[in-house]
């Protein structure tokens, strides 16, 4: 039977901590899904990109550290709002899995409940791989290039996402 696992994370972006635990969540089970979470988000600061965005710079990089694709599933999970069925809500999205990977606690706690297997995965660099660093970076002008794998660095040139960054941090608000 073939073993799959799940993580799942915004990914806004995703950075080298991301790729790292990805290599070695894959060490343990046969296929990866990445489950890309506030899917419907994009354009604040906390979110800055849109689902499809996130999905091309996972594929990007998955590849450029020459994991197999066909071993991989992204999957895009909307939010719900709601703890109580957000575990059913995955899995109405998601190939089937066995084993739940993640820092978050909350997220271990639902899927625990619910009967699956958890386990904490090893952070790698985490002052530096980090979300809120990197956005925060690329705000400042600093360096964040080196934060994220190549691949990531260049759908981000492609999309203009520094100036989109900087913008965002000017003006966040919300279109009603
Ligand atoms: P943010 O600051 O935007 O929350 P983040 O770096 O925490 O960004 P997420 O998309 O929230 O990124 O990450 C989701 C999951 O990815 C985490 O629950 C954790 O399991 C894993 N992860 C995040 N950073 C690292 C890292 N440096 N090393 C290993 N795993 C990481
Ligand atoms: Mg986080």
């Amino acid at each position: 039977m073939v073993q799959r696992g799940i993580i799942i994370g915004r990914f806004q972006p995703p950075h080298r901590g991301h790729i790292e635990v990805s290599k070695q969540i894959l060490r343990e089970v046969d296929e990866l899904i990445v489950g890309i979470g506030s899917a419907q988000e994009s354009h604040t600061s906390e979110n800055p990109f849109t689902a499809g965005e996130r999905v091309l710079m996972l594929t990007r990089a998955l590849a450029e550290a020459e994991i197999d694709l066909s071993r991989v599933h992204l999957i895009p999970i909307p939010d719900v709002n709601n703890n109580a069925i957000w575990v059913s809500h995955v899995l109405s999205l998601s190939p089937p899995f066995e084993i739940v990977y993640s820092g978050n606690p909350l997220v271990r706690r639902l899927f625990k409940e619910a009967g699956f297997k958890t386990r904490k995965p090893p952070m790698f660099k985490r002052k530096e791989y980090w979300g809120t660093e990197i956005r925060d970076r690329m705000v400042k002008g600093g360096r964040w290039e080196e934060l994220v794998p190549e691949a990531v660095a260049g759908v981000m040139r492609e999309i203009k996402a520094v100036d989109r960054l900087k913008d965002l941090s000017k003006t966040d608000y919300l279109l009603r």
